[in-house]
């Protein structure tokens, strides 16, 4: 094979600006033909030869043209090759563009190194061809050949570019990477100043490396970029060498995995997690003040049991939506779990701007949020904590909004609270009693007293309500007002609830087997009764011996009975068949379904004392409850009847049982049967 002709090259460029124009006239190779140096013309689209001179048809071991234009070159062709010379072929089409390349042919499946130029060949079709003309041959060392190919199969793009700005080199992927292959290089970057990045970190170290976006020929992509300064191999001047990797596929998984570590997946708000950096972040870059409004949606779970789940996701999606629509950009929203949420205010203003601030969101949320063409009422309550972020915690302002929002509750809800000292000394000696009624769990120090019930005809004590008492070694009886509530909060009602059971139990057993006619009510708090531990309690005492059949009733209240009403029935049913009774407590307070009263398995209606304190005026309830009692074949309960005239008329109105102060205020276990000796001997008879 010849080596290579700088006169030839000339001649061929001649050559090819002639054939250019002679496509229709004669052989437009005939002189081509003349040429020492290998030179043909590849059909790209059949991916044949079409014509060859002498020395193509000798360096691609072929017996004659007609052999070597029988060849279907695509054969072994890969796809990147295949790929690339489409590439050329729209680039001759747009322009007279020549390439120089190092390929390596397989004449005889013997690879062989040359530098072709490439240049187009216009066929008399109008098809444009690839003029190939051999201008050198290259050493065929393996590894010469090994890395040529490399460089041009690989997918990483490989470019050498001069101090001056124009390419000295590119390999396919980076000639097919970029819109225009032969701009200068700061032409690769969507944003110049990634350009800039580069030349500075080159200038500082020699060398530099970022992710960066790539305008490409179809889209911006990102780029994994490396450029490093070295010298041009051909000519010895200095050149910038540049490799890049295409990463947009694991920069979009990455963005996107970030995104969701950092939000809810329900209403697209950040999460828990990402407010915690995000004021560490403000606690180390910024002192103004902010605002952390933490607020929560007004009895969510009643709104959950009462309209359904899918109705509860509709809500707080709907809650975000408005929240954002009362912030300014740059303020979070962040909902930390279940119908809790916080918004995040930095630089908050004064304390009145922020209360109208404030006023406005509480404004938003009071329509009520549309579901299935059914209105929800909702509210909120909000707990404010204003703090400094150099000078607070994550820990401590959540903490300090909390409390004011448990204040908030405790106001009745609907409102909102800013967070005080007093607050924070309230909530350090309810965390202290939280301590004390857990070490008073384990030391036993709780005992029930028992309240009589009496029957409003007979006069005498039929059932006695076992009511819980503290025993503080300290303080002496503390009442349930105390601490039920902390017990509900914080899931110690469980344990409280198990040895009320055990103990009320065992005293109604007790009694019975002493001869003592007394049923025995207790109170069970809606957390009690959702625990499958006290199902199983139930059942375990049920079996005992003494238990004996409607001897133990069990009283619940009417939010208890919202929610799934097959499901709460069957509960119901259940704990009935096991031989307990059901009672309704403070009946009248609640939010019970009356259209699904008759379907619970219920033996009592104990009538709210807030009723009863208003006779007559609340007359009307009190007979309407009783006529519902009647309807359904519950015994009718007044609870807190403190009065003669109170007695008298619910006793005209033939209420079954009353309970209350007038009759007998609650009393320790030993009095018990006194009193019920007391009220054989003389019906009626309220105790002194
Ligand atoms: P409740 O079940 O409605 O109990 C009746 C409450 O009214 C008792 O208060 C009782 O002492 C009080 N009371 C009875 N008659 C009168 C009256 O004539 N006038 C007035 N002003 N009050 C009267 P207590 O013992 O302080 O219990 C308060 C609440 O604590 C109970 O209301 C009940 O909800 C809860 N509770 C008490 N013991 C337990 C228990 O063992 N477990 C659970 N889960 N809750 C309990
Ligand atoms: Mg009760
Ligand atoms: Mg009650």
């Amino acid at each position: 094979m010849s080596t290579p002709d700088r006169n030839a090259a000339q001649d061929l460029a001649a050559i090819v600006a002639r054939a250019r124009h002679e496509t229709r006239a004669g052989d437009p190779f005939s002189l081509a033909r003349q040429l020492q140096t290998p030179t043909w013309v590849f059909d790209i689209d059949n991916g044949h030869i079409r014509h060859a001179n002498a020395a193509a048809c000798h360096m691609w071991q072929a017996k004659d043209e007609a052999e070597l234009q029988s060849r279907d070159m695509r054969a072994d062709m890969s796809l990147t090759v295949s790929h690339r010379l489409r590439q050329y072929q729209a680039d001759f089409i747009a322009s007279d563009a020549t390439f120089r390349e190092m390929w390596t042919l397989y004449p005889a499946g013997k690879p062989t190194s040359v530098e072709v130029n490439f240049s187009g060949f216009a066929l008399p079709d109008n098809r444009m061809a690839m003029l190939c003309e051999v201008v050198g041959e290259t050493e065929s060392s393996p590894d010469n050949i090994r890395s040529a190919e490399a460089l041009l199969h690989t997918d990483v793009m490989i470019a050498l570019y001069s101090l001056s700005g124009p390419p000295l080199y590119m390999n396919p992927a980076a000639r097919n990477a970029v819109h225009d292959p032969k701009a200068p290089l700061v032409r690769w970057f969507v944003d110049e100043t990634d350009h800039d990045i580069m030349m500075f970190g080159l200038e500082n170290t020699g060398e530099h490396r970022h992710v960066v976006i790539v305008r490409t020929p179809n889209e911006d992509r990102w780029f994994d970029l490396s450029a490093k300064y070295c010298s041009d191999a051909a000519t010895g001047e200095p050149a910038i060498l540049l490799t890049a990797i295409d990463v947009s596929e694991l920069k979009i998984a990455r963005d996107k995995a970030s995104y969701l570590a950092d939000r809810d997946q329900l209403t697209g708000c950040f999460n828990r997690s990402y407010l915690q950096q995000h004021i560490a972040r403000l606690t180390r870059f910024q002192s103004d003040q902010c605002a952390l409004l933490y607020f929560d949606v007004d009895r969510f779970k009643q709104i959950n049991d009462q309209f359904g789940h899918e109705a509860g996701d509709v809500v707080l999606v709907e809650i975000t939506k408005r929240a954002r629509q009362a912030i300014r950009e740059g303020d979070v929203i962040v909902r930390l779990g279940g119908d809790e949420f916080v918004i995040l205010l930095e630089g908050a203003p004064a304390r009145e701007v922020l209360e109208k601030q404030i006023n406005r969101f509480v404004e938003l949320f009071s329509h009520p949020v549309v579901h299935d063409a059914t209105q929800i009422p909702v509210s909120i309550s909000i707990g404010v904590a204003m703090f400094r972020p150099s000078a607070t915690d994550f820990t401590a302002v959540m903490r300090q909004a909390d409390i004011a929002l448990y204040a908030s509750k405790q106001n009745g809800r609907n409102c909102t609270t800013f967070f005080d000292e007093e607050m924070g000394r309230a909530a350090r000696r309810r965390d202290l009693i939280e301590i004390e009624i857990k070490r008073a769990l384990e030391r036993d120090e709780f005992v029930l007293h028992y309240q009589p019930r009496v029957d409003a005809q007979t006069g005498r004590i039929v059932s006695a309500e076992a009511l819980v008492r503290w025993e503080h070694p300290d303080r002496g009886l503390v009442m349930p007002g105390e601490f039920i509530g902390i017990c509900e909060e914080t899931g110690m009602i469980e344990e409280l609830g198990q040895q009320v059971l055990r103990k009320g139990c065992a005293q109604a057993i007790a009694w019975h087997q002493a001869g003592l006619d007394l049923q025995v009510s207790l109170n069970v708090s809606p957390r009690q009764f959702a625990d499958a531990e006290f199902m199983q309690a139930l059942a375990t005492i049920s079996h005992e011996a003494g238990f004996e059949e409607r001897l133990i009733e069990l009283e619940i209240t009417e939010n208890v009975l919202i929610g799934d009403h097959n499901g709460i029935a069957n509960k119901l049913q259940k704990i009935t068949e096991m031989g307990y009774k059901i009672a309704i407590d403070d009946f009248g307070t609640g939010y019970s379904n009356l259209s699904y009263i008759s379907r619970f398995p219920l033996h009592c209606l104990k009538i709210d004392r807030s009723f009863i304190m208003q006779l007559p005026t609340s007359g009307p309830i009190v007979q309407l409850i009783l006529a519902l009692g009647r309807q359904i074949g519950a015994t009718i309960v007044a609870e807190g009847v403190e009065t003669q005239e109170q007695f008298n008329w619910l006793a005209a109105q033939q209420c079954n049982q009353m309970q209350g102060y007038f009759l007998a205020k609650p009393m320790p276990v030993a009095q018990i049967p006194d009193a019920v000796a007391r009220f054989c001997a003389t019906p009626s008879a309220p105790d002194g």
